[in-house]
């Protein structure tokens, strides 16, 4: 049976990255650059104050409290028409440039006014001039950010700075979310007898929005091949289509064969770990696609191991999948069976490093147990002592 590092490899071999696509600046936020970004203009364009203050010539400041003439006043966005010559100075506030003449700004802090037009500098500290001088940050021309860059928010405000209202990006998947089973009543309903509310498609869908990737929801389908036929028919189309429930051995798991009559290539069907042993991948085309375990902590688990990093590679990520973090148990674990488990685990970071505490769960379809977990330690069969070092995967980046 194939290893969960197996699997996730399988799952990257058979992802594809996606095509670049131009969007808006603010839309990027989320996605990888495609194309390397060069600055038009020097960072900053100007000697620029990083003060409020007074700009002056270091050499007239050798002795201080000193006098100096006021000769203009400049606030940011305004250019100096006056260089400031010997026993001068330019009243100046943040972000204004520097003028000619000038080489250091006092800090408003170290002056005080003497009164007509004059000031009064009590100290200057010749080794913080603050000034930003032009082109500090970047020359004009070089490159800022390379393709495959993750866009954040300072990202955005850099893409801004050098004129950037439009970038290159690698294009989100879409994705279809699609849940089975006769039992799963919706939300707003009370569940009938042997009913239950469906989870997975809402959890699911979440958990795209979280990876920055907006899902549609095709429903729920009857464990019934027309119904299923239909429905995994229309998410066929899309970049990643996520089947939850229905994958297991029993007699009504008839996505399997669905898959099979779609002619979809099946890579694997089964992972020597618990909970998600019934995961199934397939492609398709270029499309992708997942067979999630129907209990909801399984689906989750699959899809923070398979789907996370399968959806980052086709967004460019040059890291799909990071490796775990490495912790110590709070707590004696004993691992039995034969599968590689992911044990709900919470991960805090104390002095000598992350630590690892198990929670209490009641298993896979405990979704209560689950809420109290933010990451899943990665356990072979057998027992652990307290103070082990394990490994884990945190359940959101
Ligand atoms: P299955 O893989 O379809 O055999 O489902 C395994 C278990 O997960 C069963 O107890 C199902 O009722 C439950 N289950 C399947 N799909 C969902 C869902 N969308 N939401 C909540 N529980 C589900
Ligand atoms: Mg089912």
């Amino acid at each position: 049976m194939t290893t969960p590092d197996e699997a996730l490899a399988i799952v990257l071999e058979n992802t594809p990255r996606l095509e670049a696509v131009e969007v808006p600046l603010v839309e990027a936020v989320g996605a990888r650059l495609a194309e390397p970004v060069a600055s038009d203009i020097d960072l900053p364009p100007f000697d620029k104050s990083a003060m409020d203050g007074y700009a002056a010539r270091a050499r007239d400041l050798h002795a201080t409290p000193v006098e100096l003439e006021i000769i203009e006043e400049l606030p940011a966005g305004v250019a100096p028409t006056k260089e400031v010559g010997p026993g001068q100075c330019t009243k100046i506030m943040t972000g204004a440039p520097v003028p000619a003449g000038a080489d250091m700004v006092v800090i408003v802090e170290d002056t005080e006014t003497a009164g007509d037009g004059r000031v009064r500098i009590l100290q200057a500290d010749p080794k913080s001039r603050n000034i930003c001088a032009c082109g500090e940050d970047i020359r004009k021309g070089r490159t800022v950010l390379e393709a495959g860059h993750a866009v954040r928010p300072s990202e955005v405000g850099l893409l801004a700075s050098v004129g950037r209202d439009r970038v290159q990006v690698y294009r989100r998947p879409r994705v279809a979310v699609l849940g089975t089973g006769n039992e799963l009543a919706p939300i707003t309903e009370t569940p009938g007898p042997g009913q239950i509310r469906d989870a997975n498609s809402w959890s699911l869908l979440a958990a795209c929005r979280r990876a920055g990737v907006e899902a549609e929801r095709l429903g729920v389908a009857k464990d019934e091949e027309a119904d299923l036929r239909e429905m995994i028919g229309a998410g066929l189309a899309r970049d990643v289509l996520l089947v939850s429930g229905g994958v297991s051995m029993g007699e009504w798991d008839l996505v399997p064969k669905v898959f099979d009559a779609f002619g979809v290539a099946v890579h694997f069907a089964t992972i020597r770990m618990k909970p998600g042993k019934p995961t199934v991948f397939a492609t398709h085309g270029s499309g992708i696609i997942f067979g999630l375990p129907g209990n909801p902590v399984s689906t989750l688990v699959a899809w923070r191991l398979f789907v996370w990093p399968a959806i980052r590679k086709m967004m460019g990520h040059p890291e799909p999948a990071p490796p775990p973090v490495h912790g110590r148990l709070t707590a004696p674990v004993t691992v039995g069976g034969k599968r590689t488990t992911f044990m709900p685990v919470r991960l805090r970071s104390e002095r000598s490093g992350w630590t690892v505490e198990p929670v209490t769960t009641r298993g896979s379809a405990d979704l209560v147990g689950f809420s109290r977990a933010d990451a899943l330690a990665i356990l072979e069969p057998g027992t652990y002592e307290t103070g082990t070092e394990v490994r884990a995967v945190p359940l959101e980046l």
